[in-house]
């Protein structure tokens, strides 16, 4: 695979899919500045805090550079946090945090509940071979819409929880956070 994935690098559980990458022979950089992400063709969003990842993206000037390209469809994947960063409609946000709109879904923040509350489980995804992926959730975001061009590749009880509109994909859960690593190679894959 010749690709360059930038991992955002703001804020959150970003090593992690930088590991993730370096297992697969994947080049990848974190990415804090427009510069970084100019390297890049294809980028991650990762878990962690999206009220904060949305104020360090203004900050760090990053916001117009990244949403320039994912208009150009730079492939991108989008895990928890990063799923909300990626959708049209939040609800539960902060009132001052912006989404980049790149996949036509709703999403509720902390939708099954509190840190707590977290859970892992397998879960059946359509595009990988037929093992069970196990899945960590962790205040994760709930989909409560899913537009016409969005494919729903799992789900977890009746609720999506990975989506996929062209280039753009996302899950609900920290794939990175299990050492299956299909996810990602699918992700690099895409075109
Ligand atoms: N609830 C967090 C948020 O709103 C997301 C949690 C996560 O990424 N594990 O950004």
């Amino acid at each position: 695979m010749t690709t360059r994935v930038g991992v955002l690098a703001l804020q959150g559980a970003f090593r992690a899919h930088l590991d993730a990458c370096a297992e697969l022979g994947v080049d990848a950089v974190e990415v804090r500045t427009a510069s970084q992400l100019d390297g890049c063709d294809r980028v991650i969003i990762p878990g962690g805090e999206s009220t904060t990842m949305s104020m360090m993206l203004d900050r760090n000037e990053l916001r117009e550079p990244l949403a320039e390209r994912l208009d150009q469809g730079m492939p991108a994947f989008g895990t928890c946090a990063g799923m909300i960063l990626l959708a049209t409609e939040v609800s539960d946000g902060r009132p001052d945090q912006k989404s980049f709109g790149a996949i036509d879904i709703a999403v509720q923040r902390n939708g099954y509940g509190r840190q707590n509350q977290s859970f892992s489980d397998a879960l059946a995804i359509s595009v990988l071979s037929t093992d069970a992926f196990h899945a960590v959730f962790i205040r994760a975001p709930r989909v409560e819409r899913v537009g016409d061009g969005v494919e729903v590749l799992a789900s977890y009880d009746g609720d999506p929880v990975l989506c996929q509109q062209g280039s753009v994909l996302v899950s609900a859960f920290h794939p990175e956070l299990s050492p299956d690593r299909r996810l990602h190679r699918y992700f690099c894959e895409l075109s």
